[in-house]
């Protein structure tokens, strides 16, 4: 039988261990704050900021949002993420991807303080990542690592296979997943749009992350009886439902679940996970700052 592997519930779990963590902090006089800035129209974008701020209220992080005009200068921007470096209620800093065109991405995520950058994404904190000492472990490579975990798969001397190679998924979860570390130490593929025999690479694997955002690109042929499959991705594909489209993820699911031992669903896999260690990372980040000693595990 092939596990669904259930990211909603594992990501309630973990925002279950948050609560002695924002106790902690309470009984110091600290309430964690994630500031949340948005600088795009696009829908998608704005349900995302929305979900994260609810998240917030749900576990007793103080939200602080701030919305920008899409076509307002980029200097805007930079003085609103110099204002929350120096604000002391906020302890971590999201800025809400893609930004307009006449926005320099990388620019910004250099103005976020470091301590900040829940993310991860600040040039230091990718440093500190692929020196393996991280400060703040990306969100969707660290929910992975937790999904992994609470499944009992382990990582240690398998055999990764990652399809996908961007700053967000793809580079971030292998240096995690080849880390010397008990949650690592596996050997690590990691496959991009240039990558020839893709199958060969996919079914010599223990795990396969498929992270490409191309729709339902893998299917069962390229698994073996004993692959875990994580599906980070999230496409929406034309529907024919009321609201005309339906999410997938880069894995054909019922093909792949005919096959693999295990599998994370989309929706209902990854996602979950990477909203809730944004709130892992935010109570980290709030014990850090304050000086209070915060037992995360
Ligand atoms: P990017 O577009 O930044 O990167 C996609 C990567 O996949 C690139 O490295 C690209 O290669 C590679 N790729 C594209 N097509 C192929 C192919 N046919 N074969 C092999 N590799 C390919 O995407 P992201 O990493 O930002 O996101 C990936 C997916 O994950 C998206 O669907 C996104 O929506 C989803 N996502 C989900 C999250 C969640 O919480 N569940 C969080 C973040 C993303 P190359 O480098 O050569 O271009």
């Amino acid at each position: 039988m092939t596990e669904v592997i259930d990211g909603n519930a594992v990501a309630e779990d973990v925002r279950g261990d948050l609560e002695d963590g924002i106790e902690t902090l309470a009984d110091a006089g600290v309430r964690p704050g994630l500031a949340t800035v948005l600088m795009s129209d696009d829908p998608a974008s704005e349900t995302y900021v929305s979900m994260k701020q609810r998240d917030c209220e749900e576990v007793g992080i103080e939200g602080i949002h701030v919305e920008l005009d899409a076509d307002a200068p980029a200097e805007d921007l930079y003085d609103t993420v110099a204002d929350l470096n120096a604000d002391p209620e906020v302890h971590g800093i999201l800025v809400q991807m893609p930004l307009p065109d006449h926005v320099e991405d990388r620019e910004v995520l250099r103005a976020i303080d470091p301590e900040k950058d829940v993310d991860g994404f600040h040039p230091e904190n990718v440093g500190r990542l692929v020196a393996g000492e991280p400060r703040y472990r990306p969100c969707t490579p660290h929910g992975i690592q937790k999904l992994l975990d609470a499944t009992g798969v382990e990582t240690e001397g398998k055999d990764v296979t990652i399809v996908g190679r961007s700053n967000i998924v793809g580079k971030p979860l292998a240096n995690l997943f080849f880390r010397k570390a008990h949650d690592g130490n596996a050997t690590v593929t990691v496959c991009h749009s240039r990558t020839t025999d893709l199958e060969a690479k996919t079914r010599c694997a223990d795990v396969v992350v498929a992270a490409a955002g191309v729709p339902e690109m893998i299917d069962g042929s390229m698994l073996t009886e004993e692959t875990v499959v994580i599906d980070v991705g999230i496409n929406r594909v034309d529907a024919d439902n009321e609201k005309g489209y339906e999410l997938v993820g880069d894995v054909d699911f019922e093909s792949a679940k005919e096959k693999a031992s295990a599998i994370t669903p989309v929706p209902g896999g990854v996602g979950p996970m990477t909203r809730a260690m944004l709130l892992y990372n935010t109570v980290k980040a709030a014990g850090r700052q304050e000086g209070v000693a915060v037992d995360l595990p």
